[in-house]
């Protein structure tokens, strides 16, 4: 386990990452849903739902891990549509693609193991890009929102589901005990591993605030940005286009 890894440097940061999420592979979904008491369930419909995209669309799915968005997405891109899977970690890619796999999801996706903050696509390439709780866990995340403009066609939209900064007041000590108290008695009970979840906590405070993102966003090169908090901002999402 590894306890409060904040001030790591940047190589060991994504040697832990691998870490964490091939520790968690296995029990990644389980987790999920006790963490979150069903609600990341609604949270990717919705992300799937308000999406700008059409049947036959090629889609990248960023850090697509187990596929539950890849899998949302493939009702809305049809049987003409392709899925693109893109994870750096092969344990998560390969449950997401037996997941997928036993749910009849075959033809129309492709799993690629890369790193999002150098896709091995060319430009223009995806008519939507989406990358869900995943750009907490990039490194260089400017890198990332970088390729993930270059990849999109004109016209397309890059979408980012991601947990935010909580808005409601009277919600945050709430929020604070959940995360710093009961996840981690979660992640020890039912995954055999308090760090990785500790880990999970912290990224979740760490990463940048809904202005901020959205900045980030333009400063990448994308336009018309803009936010959507869902839940009191516990998660928001973030869309921009590329013209
Ligand atoms: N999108 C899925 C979902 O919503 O359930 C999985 C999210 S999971 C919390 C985060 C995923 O990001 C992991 O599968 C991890 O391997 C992947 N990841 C972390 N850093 C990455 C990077 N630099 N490039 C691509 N994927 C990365």
């Amino acid at each position: 386990t590894h306890f409060g890894f904040r001030d790591v440097p940047v190589e060991q940061k994504q040697k832990l990452v691998a870490e964490v999420f091939s520790s968690v592979a296995g029990k990644y979904d389980l987790m999920n849903d006790l963490m979150s008491l069903g609600i990341h369930r609604v949270w990717k419909r919705y992300f799937v739902a308000t999406a700008q995209v059409r049947p036959g669309d090629r889609v990248l799915d960023l850090a697509g891990g187990t596929g539950d968005i890849a899998a949302l997405l493939k009702d809305r891109v049809g049987d003409t549509g392709e899925l693109v899977l893109g994870d750096i970690n092969g344990a998560m890619l390969r449950v997401g693609r037996d997941r997928m796999t036993d749910r009849g999801n075959v033809r129309g996706f492709e799993y690629v193991q890369c790193n999002a903050e150098k896709l091995p696509f060319p430009d223009a390439s995806f008519d939507l890009v989406t990358i869900a709780f995943g750009l907490r866990n990039v490194t260089d995340k400017a890198a990332a929102l970088r390729e993930m403009h270059r990849v999109l066609k004109v016209g397309g939209q890059a979408r980012v589901l991601e947990f935010s900064e909580v808005t409601a007041d009277w919600f945050k000590p709430i929020y604070d005990f959940h995360s710093f108290k009961i996840l981690p008695k979660l992640g020890s009970l039912f995954a055999g591993d308090a760090g990785s979840y500790q880990y999970l906590a912290e990224s979740i405070r760490k990463h940048p605030p809904q202005a901020e993102l959205k900045g980030m966003m333009e400063a990448a090169g994308f336009a018309r940005c803009g936010f959507r908090n869902l839940s009191a901002g516990i998660v928001a999402i973030h869309t921009g286009y590329r013209v």
